[in-house]
């Protein structure tokens, strides 16, 4: 006789869901085991934050506009999907990026002769970064990503560079950000060749052979997200809020869906932000759910704007800029996004994504459109002498859009994965826990179906 299904819920449909899910149906069947898979989506879409407009032809993300990934599995996803054809690579001029400082626009320094000629450090600050080869030491207790960064670049580089980047990442504090949960990447770097030039030099050929690349779909992020949807076909539901999950050692979990209609399961994976995922968890374990709860999201505000080219006296050039934290300004960044991928405009206008507020600035999201439209306006004038007027516009905003990584979070991310431990089957996915990139939460989903498929009794279905 053949074990019965497995049946697997996946609640929310962004990417965290949709991946997990996928991978789940993949790890089942090279087990040879049989799965009964349901993707519960609360909204009438798939896809989360991952939403592509196509309007009078442009292309406005809402969120992530590209993978930066290499080999591995989000290259394997996509050509499982077949998506080769649809893949584009970021133009080669997107790797010239910006930086908004003492009012000015500054090319960030890709190597030691323009770090050298780098305008917004002191000398001094400046020859600190040169000499981090002679000074770096390896150092494996949790930091900050600015208490990391001015160990081995110095206090003013951990300022403008590092603290620049973590407002245009994460929307947050480079002091509050734990360097070990934001950019794991650069302890490692560390723990490997101690210094981080020498990482970078002698890990150039490593990242050659990975072949990471900035890419995205023709139709944008949410093409990727629409085909995993139509491969998991009726696994999918839409509309299908899940407002309670219980437990049972026996029967295993019951979650009942907005309705009020209740379905069983071996097995869940709760891909939805923390602020619905905690209060689900409340009943089975109240401290997870609690330290769940703890994991703050920054706010965004974004306005695309649409602008002939020629109303621009500086035209936009390579990816786009990033805010200094010391301006005076509400805007994290701006993205050229008509520069970084073909398609995304019209011949002779500009497609520009202005990103606003941020952990400092929940307040962002009150602001009305005129307002919000008004400060990206004012920001493209000022660096770019926008003139005239822009032809359109699309606003977004998002409540909990970046999780914050705070000094804690793995430790507090292992607190809630042994909590969870107690519920075989159970796991938390998503871009809260343990990676906010899209290709990190592809990677993350292996480990996920690989962890439900070996924990998660198959039960036979009740009569
Ligand atoms: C402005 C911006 C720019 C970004 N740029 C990049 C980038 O360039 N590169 C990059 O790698 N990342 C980027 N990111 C991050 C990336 O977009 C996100 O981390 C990722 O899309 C989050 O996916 P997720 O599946 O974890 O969450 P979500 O997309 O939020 O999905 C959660 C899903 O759960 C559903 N849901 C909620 N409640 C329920 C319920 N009760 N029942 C059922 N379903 C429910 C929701 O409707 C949603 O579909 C950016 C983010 C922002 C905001």
């Amino acid at each position: 006789m053949s074990a019965p299904a497995r049946r697997v819920a996946v609640v929310g449909a962004g990417i965290a869901g949709l991946s997990a899910a996928h991978a789940l149906r993949r790890h089942a069947a090279a087990r040879g085991e049989r799965i009964d898979l349901a993707v519960l989506e609360a909204s009438a879409g798939v896809g989360g934050q991952l939403q592509s407009v196509r309007e009078d032809g442009y292309l406005v993300e809402w969120a992530a506009n590209a993978f930066r990934t290499g080999v591995g599995p989000t290259q394997d996803l996509v050509q499982r999907l077949g998506l080769e054809d649809e893949q584009v690579v970021a133009s080669p001029d997107a790797n010239r990026r910006f930086i908004l400082h003492g009012g000015r626009l500054h090319a960030l320094p890709s190597g030691p002769a323009s770090l050298l000629r780098f305008a917004p450090m002191s000398l001094l600050g400046r020859l600190r970064v040169a000499a981090e080869p002679f000074m770096a030491r390896r150092v494996e207790r949790e930091e900050s990503v600015f208490e990391y960064a001015e160990r081995h670049i110095g206090r003013e580089a951990a300022e403008v560079l590092l603290g620049t980047m973590v407002r245009g990442v994460y929307g947050g504090d480079a002091r509050a950000l734990s360097v070990d949960a934001a950019f794991p990447i650069m302890k490692t770097m560390e723990r490997e060749h101690r210094s981080l030039v020498i990482a970078g030099i002698r890990g150039a050929k490593q990242r050659k052979a990975e072949g990471k690349t900035t890419w995205s779909l023709r139709g944008g992020m949410h093409a990727l997200m629409q085909r995993l949807a139509d491969d998991l076909g009726d696994a999918v539901r839409t509309g299908a809020p899940v407002r309670a999950l219980a437990y049972d050692p026996d029967a295993g979990f019951t979650l009942t869906l907005g309705a009020g209609e209740r379905a069983r399961f071996d097995a869940v994976v709760l891909a939805t932000p923390p602020r619905v995922t905690a209060p689900l968890v409340e009943p089975l374990e109240p401290a997870a759910a609690a330290e769940i709860g703890a994991i703050e999201a920054a706010a965004i505000a974004m306005v695309a704007l649409a602008v002939p080219r020629s109303q621009f006296a500086t035209p936009p050039d390579g990816y786009g800029f990033l805010v200094a934290p010391s301006e005076p300004l509400d805007v994290l960044g701006v993205l050229f996004e008509s520069n970084v991928f073909p398609g995304r405009s019209p011949e002779g206008h500009a497609l520009l994504r202005v990103i606003m507020g941020g952990a400092a600035r929940p307040d962002i999201l009150s602001q009305g459109d005129d307002a919000l439209v008004a400060t990206a306006r004012d920001v493209l004038e000022h660096t770019l002498g926008l003139r005239g007027p822009h032809t359109r516009s699309w606003i977004y905003r998002n409540p909990a859009a970046i999780p914050q990584y705070r000094l804690g979070h793995r430790a507090r991310v292992a607190r809630i994965e042994a909590h969870l431990g107690r519920f075989p089957g159970l796991e938390v996915a998503g871009n809260a826990y343990r990676g906010i990139a899209v290709g990190a939460i592809v990677d993350d989903a292996e480990g996920i179906a690989g962890r439900v498929l070996a924990a998660a009794p198959a039960r036979p279905v009740a009569a």
